[in-house]
């Protein structure tokens, strides 16, 4: 990325972790009603049918699913519950078969009360895994802002042992991610390996560089030695090269890559044979998820301004 690239992912990613800016898109209005027509490139769907009707598109083609009702950042108890019930609910209502055989819910904890207390968020993920279990659904917990860290590990480590359906995302970005990697291994998650997309001090993280993706490949590698279940979320198609080329993108590991990025790449690499994974969210709360697209490649700002001038651009499925 050159430099003014670099500026401009800075600079949505401080919106994106903006809380007032967030709070005001959240109360609707005449903005959420604006970006909405470009983060549909992005955001499946309002609510849990739509969703499904539409995931099982995808499933259809041969890809396995993940599900997120998006969101993070809750300090409202009432609301942690309702959510919490979202999950429930979308966990009711998927069918016993036919969304692929490992389909995975996704959430950040934050989005279940651990801005309140660890204990809240302990018991809403327990809540949540314990439905899953019952259905066969996997549920990977993603992993949030470094100051938060310990906390979502903390949670982890103590539901581990009372739920195999239990896995953690680890950025690769973060200094402390080898360790924690080790750790993790010794509880027995399934792991899904990110770069990480928050504004971290280099105190605690590695800006995006080679020094990153080498990182990166170490810690793949070390996942695929230790033969434990793992999903490598990249979209960067030089690493995902990198990866094929290491052998590190076969024996059961997922490539992941969250909807509406990169389709066509997704479905070639299908075509070969990978075993590929859809992140897909749907809700209204994707104003954060929006914002870190448009800073993951600048060019997806470009994209979001053509789809504002002609939302017929954007038609589920075409790509995959
Ligand atoms: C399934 C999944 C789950 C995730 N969960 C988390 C999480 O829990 N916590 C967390 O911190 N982060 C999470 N992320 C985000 C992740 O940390 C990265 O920010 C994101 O994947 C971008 O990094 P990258 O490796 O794909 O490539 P980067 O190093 O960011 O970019 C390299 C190149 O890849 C391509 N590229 C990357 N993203 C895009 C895009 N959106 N559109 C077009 N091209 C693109 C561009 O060519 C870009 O130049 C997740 C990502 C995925 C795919």
């Amino acid at each position: 990325m050159n430099y003014i690239n670099i500026l401009a992912a800075t600079a949505l990613k401080k919106i994106a972790a903006n809380s007032q800016y967030a709070k005001n898109f959240l109360q609707g209005g005449e903005l959420f009603e604006f970006l909405r027509v470009a983060a549909n490139r992005y955001v499946i769907a309002e609510n849990a049918i739509d969703c499904l009707e539409r995931v099982k598109r995808l499933a259809d083609k041969g890809y396995e699913i993940g599900l997120e009702y998006v969101g993070e950042n809750v300090t409202d108890i009432a609301e942690v519950r309702r959510i919490v019930t979202q999950y429930e609910r979308m966990i009711e209502m998927m069918p016993p078969r036919g969304l692929g055989e490992r389909t995975e819910l996704n959430f950040d904890l934050s989005n279940v009360g651990l801005l309140i207390s660890r204990d809240l968020a302990t018991e809403s993920t327990a809540n949540i895994l314990t439905r899953a279990m019952q259905k066969r659904v996997f549920v990977t917990v993603s992993m949030e802002q470094a100051t938060l860290v310990s906390e979502i590990l903390g949670v982890i480590s103590r539901l581990a042992p009372s739920f195999p359906n239990l896995g953690i995302t680890l950025q690769a970005y973060l200094h402390r991610t080898p360790r924690d990697l080790e750790h993790v291994l010794d509880i027995g998650c399934k792991v899904r390996l990110v770069k990480g997309v928050y504004e971290e001090s280099p105190v605690d993280a590695l800006p995006r560089s080679q020094q990153l993706n080498d990182r990166y490949m170490a810690l793949a590698a070390r996942l695929s030695d230790a033969g434990t279940a793992r999903s490598l979320a990249t979209q960067d198609p030089a690493l995902i090269k990198q990866l094929i080329d290491a052998g590190l993108l076969a024996n059961g590991a997922e490539l992941e890559m969250l909807h509406g990025v990169q389709p066509q790449l997704l479905r070639s690499l299908r075509q070969d044979g990978i075993l590929c994974r859809i992140y897909c969210t749907y809700g209204d709360n994707w104003y954060l998820h929006f914002l870190h697209r448009l800073a993951e490649a600048p060019e997806n700002v470009i994209q979001a301004l053509a789809d504002f001038a002609d939302p017929s651009r954007i038609t589920f499925g075409s790509g995959y």
